[in-house]
């Protein structure tokens, strides 16, 4: 009986390397790698030897006939139209060759390399440090609890995903990595002090604020990272920074983000009492009002950015509100693997927004829908008047920029990973705020990758022992 890969994929793929057989795909060399939500397993070729499940860090892989939901079937749909080549061995999919391109010289001296951030993309470039080069590294956080969005934005319902965490806990103490928690980049130390005291450092500072709408009132909706720093226990988020007394919420966006923020908001609080959610604001969920949140979306449900996955832990509670004639249209015409499809089966209702919220907890998506305006008891659009006292804004982020480097864009701007030689970026400071937390792996991969070039090129700078860094943190 094969193997299938589940909800909690991350994406990173230390199944594909597990896998004897090749049996995973799309692999980080296939063109689908960097659009898939998940990866999948060819229930034609896989041996069900369990590597892959050991392999997995989010414990997202199980045999198939002991699930109940539809991960089987949609693993090997993923395979329905790739025919099984006449190739000789087992499988059909042939490997390609191996690349050996992050290999340090015989005898290069030992690096000394700094990482600043402890999330996903900075412990996936310490990971990749760690089994490449004999570098020492030394791990930077400006908060004293590391983890970064893995411990402050995945969502505690989903606590496999935060299991990743303790595969990165482990190279913490790693004899060749130092970590140096609650030190600032720009407030304790600067740019300039870490290069002058490392070989090479690499910012994964992330993308921590959110973008804007650019409408009236804006100032009184909240940010995502706000809301979703809430319900992780962030420490400069406070436990009351969220007003739950009405009884409707809107988000505007519709990812992963705000699906992630609708589901802890409508879940039954008792549901999430064995949760990482802080008991202060488990007992705010549970005093407060709200049981419909409105996810506006300002294009089609084709066009949807949530993940299927996510759509499908939510599923049971959703309404897709059937204003706009296309909605219907666009649902019922699109083809299977569509994302549209996705939402067929789905509830459909013309809702009348000057009724009182009902009392079932539900998530309701409103597509084609921008909002115009934000008053102090409603969200205007073009067609209607949504009467909340809650509005977010999960419309994606933007890195925050960092004295003594380039920024444009909401990001660092970059070739490759490289700012210039000795001075590096991975994550979403690289790339904008997309992918989840496996795509960090391969984009770790090709940060170091440029830093090894510059170091094999002699490009670095030397740095100045006894430097600036140390004067600097003794100043605190
Ligand atoms: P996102 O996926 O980029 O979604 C942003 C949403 O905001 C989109 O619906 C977008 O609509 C909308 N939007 C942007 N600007 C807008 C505007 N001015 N007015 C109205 N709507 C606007 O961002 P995210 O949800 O923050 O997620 C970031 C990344 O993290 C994604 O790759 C996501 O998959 C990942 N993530 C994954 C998980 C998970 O796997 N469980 C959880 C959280 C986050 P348009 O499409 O029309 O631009």
């Amino acid at each position: 009986m094969p193997f299938a890969i589940t909800q909690t994929c991350c994406t990173d793929a230390s199944c594909v390397a597990a896998c004897p057989v090749n049996c995973i795909h799309p692999t980080p060399d296939e063109p689908d790698f960097g659009t898939t939500d998940m990866l999948f397993v060819d229930p034609r070729t896989c041996i069900d030897c369990g590597a892959c499940a050991d392999a997995c860090p989010v414990d997202a892989v199980f045999p198939a006939e002991t699930l109940s939901g539809p991960y089987p079937e949609i693993n090997a749909a993923y395979y329905a139209d790739e025919p099984l080549a006449p190739v000789s061995g087992p499988t059909f999919h042939r490997w390609g060759q191996p690349a050996f391109d992050r290999v340090l010289p015989a005898g290069f001296p030992v690096l000394d390399v700094a990482v600043v951030g402890t999330g996903p993309a900075g412990m996936y470039a310490v990971q990749d440090l760690l089994l490449h080069t004999p570098a020492r590294v030394t791990v930077y956080d400006r908060l004293t609890e590391p983890g970064g969005l893995i411990r402050f934005g995945v969502a505690p319902d989903h606590p496999s995903t935060k299991k990743i965490g303790e595969a990165f806990a482990r190279h913490h103490g790693h004899e060749r990595v130092r970590m140096r928690l609650g030190v600032e980049v720009g407030r304790d130390v600067t740019v300039e002090d870490l290069a002058a005291r490392h070989d090479a450092v690499i910012y994964a500072v992330g993308a921590s604020e959110s973008r804007s709408l650019g409408i009236p009132g804006e100032e009184r909706t909240l940010p995502g990272p706000t809301v979703v720093g809430w319900y992780n226990g962030h420490p400069e988020v406070p436990a009351g920074a969220v007003d739950l007394s009405g009884e409707r919420a809107v988000v505007v966006g519709n990812g992963n983000v705000a699906l992630d923020i609708a589901r802890i908001l409508t879940t039954d609080p008792a549901d999430l009492a064995d949760t990482s959610i802080p008991r202060a604001v488990q007992e705010r969920l549970r005093t407060g009002s709200v049981r419909e949140v409105v996810l506006l979306a300002r294009r089609g449900p084709e066009s949807a950015a949530y993940t299927r996955s996510e759509l499908l832990a939510v599923t049971s509670s959703l309404v897709v509100d059937d204003a706009d004639p296309r909605v219907g249209k666009t649902i019922d015409s699109a083809a299977p693997g569509e994302h549209a499809a996705l939402l067929q089966g789905v509830r459909r209702e013309r809702i009348d927004w000057s009724a009182p919220v009902g009392v079932e907890r539900r998530i309701v998506l409103r597509f084609h829908s921008a909002p115009e305006e934000v008053t102090e008891s409603a969200v205007r659009t073009a067609d209607a008047d949504i009467p909340t006292g809650l509005v977010v804004r999960a419309i994606g982020h933007r890195g925050r920029p960092l004295p003594g480097l380039p920024f444009a864009d909401g990001i660092v701007p970059n070739e490759k990973g490289r700012v210039s030689p000795g001075t590096y970026v991975v994550g979403w400071i690289k790339r904008g705020s997309t992918g989840g937390i496996g795509a960090n792996r391969t984009d770790a991969a090709e940060t170091v990758g440029a830093l090894i070039a510059d170091a094999t090129a002699g490009t670095l700078a030397p740095r100045r022992r006894g430097s600036l860094l140390r004067r600097s943190l003794l100043r605190r």
